[in-house]
């Protein structure tokens, strides 16, 4: 008697925080077989799935907390058993129980400085829109055609400052009528929301949400396809539609429409890896390739694992702040499939994918071999 209930226990609160669908699991193994953790490590999606179905998921060990929300195995899964929403449910009740451990304690800091600040890093608010210092970029006000949101790793991370440096100057040779929020952003909220921080993203949305409608916000452009993963497919759950455009796909209509010429060659041989919230989790894989496609003397590579069945880089789910051995980063085998085939320029559309291709990069000494580039970047130089 003593120890049904807390099991029965457990699996109400993973029904009611959005688990309900372990049930169904036939444990035929499928989502292992394409679960790119089995690439560096062994771990079972499938275990933790039956542990979940009999109340019985360890919710302090770092199996619970592996899952980078690739989207891979929920594609296979012939029971429709929704393998990343039964994972978040396993996070929310260690969120709720206050679960801690030394793994988890960068997400602590991430979420803490999240209602504090706005962003992950523990940075000042006031210092949102320092990237944009230089570049002609005014305050948004709704007369313009549409606002920036750069996504709180392009704002303040010195590396992939560029990525929203390189958007605004683009924008500004387009003559395209643009502002931003700054300071008055918060994070969208994406990956916090996948550690089970269900409150800390729930106060982030609702932020955004009433900033964007004060400000008449319609159009909104972003760096990231967490952003728009989120925008677009979260913030509906609070009954805001916004029309969101990721920049892969601006770029090419800007382009379509003439309003920007790519002037230069480049003449590299260059690899598209497809970011898992552009392609997988929002169906985007035609507009970054047709941008690349189209720049004169570049010579595409299309890599081993790509659209569909693209090899996650290990930053999503929240995995961006939680140490990840180096032996056990996909984002090396990524850049080593990339150098194989003879890449001189492994190119993205994704700041968390630009962050561990960088770390791969310098921490396996390929300096020499590739450089590592988000699409923006590529364009901006040739416009
Ligand atoms: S693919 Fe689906 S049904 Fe098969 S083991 Fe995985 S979760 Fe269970
Ligand atoms: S969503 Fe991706 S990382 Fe998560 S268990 Fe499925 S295949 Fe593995």
């Amino acid at each position: 008697m003593d120890t049904e209930s807390p099991i029965k226990e457990v699996i109400e609160e993973i029904k009611e925080f959005g688990g309900a669908a372990v049930q169904y699991c036939y444990q035929c193994g499928k989502c292992d077989t394409v679960c790119p953790w089995n690439k560096v490590i062994n771990f079972s999606i499938r275990r933790l799935i039956r542990e979940a179905a009999f109340g019985i998921p360890e919710i302090e060990l770092e199996e619970v907390w592996r899952c980078t929300t690739c989207g891979k195995c929920p594609r296979e899964c012939p029971r429709d058993v929704k393998q990343i929403d039964d994972v978040v449910a396993m996070r929310r009740i260690a969120a709720e129980y206050g679960v801690s451990s030394t793994l988890l304690k960068p997400v602590r800091s991430a979420s803490a400085s999240l209602n504090a600040e706005g962003n992950p890093f523990v940075q000042d608010r006031s210092k949102r829109a320092d990237w944009a210092e230089g570049y002609n970029v005014k305050g948004f006000d709704e007369e313009m055609e549409i606002l920036y949101f750069p996504c709180c790793y392009v704002s303040y991370d010195q590396r992939l400052m560029a990525i929203a440096r390189s958007t605004a100057e683009i924008m500004n040779k387009a003559g395209v009528e643009f502002g931003i929020l700054g300071t008055k952003e918060n994070c969208c909220g994406e990956s916090i929301r996948k550690t089970g921080n269900e409150d800390v993203f729930k106060t982030l949305a609702r932020e955004n949400i009433k900033t964007f409608i004060d400000h008449g916000v319609k159009r909104i452009l972003v760096s990231s396809p967490h952003c728009l993963h989120t925008f677009k497919n979260e913030y509906p759950e609070f009954k805001a539609n916004f029309e969101v455009i990721h920049i892969s796909e601006y770029l090419n209509e800007l382009i379509g429409e003439g309003r920007l010429e790519i002037k230069g060659e480049y003449s590299k041989k260059v690899a598209y890896h497809d970011p898992c919230y552009l392609g997988r989790h929002n169906g985007i894989y035609d507009p970054p390739r047709e941008i690349l496609k189209a720049i004169p003397g570049l010579e595409f590579i299309e890599l081993y694992e790509s659209r569909e069945d693209s090899l996650c880089c290990g930053m999503g789910g929240g995995r961006i702040w939680i140490d990840t051995k180096m032996s056990e980063r996909f984002s090396n085998l990524r850049l080593e499939q990339a150098i194989e085939l003879g890449a001189e320029v492994l190119a993205t559309a994704c700041p968390y994918c630009i962050d561990a291709f960088e770390e791969s990069r310098s921490g396996l000494n390929y300096e020499e071999s590739i450089v590592v580039k988000d699409i923006t970047e590529i364009i901006n130089e040739l416009t």
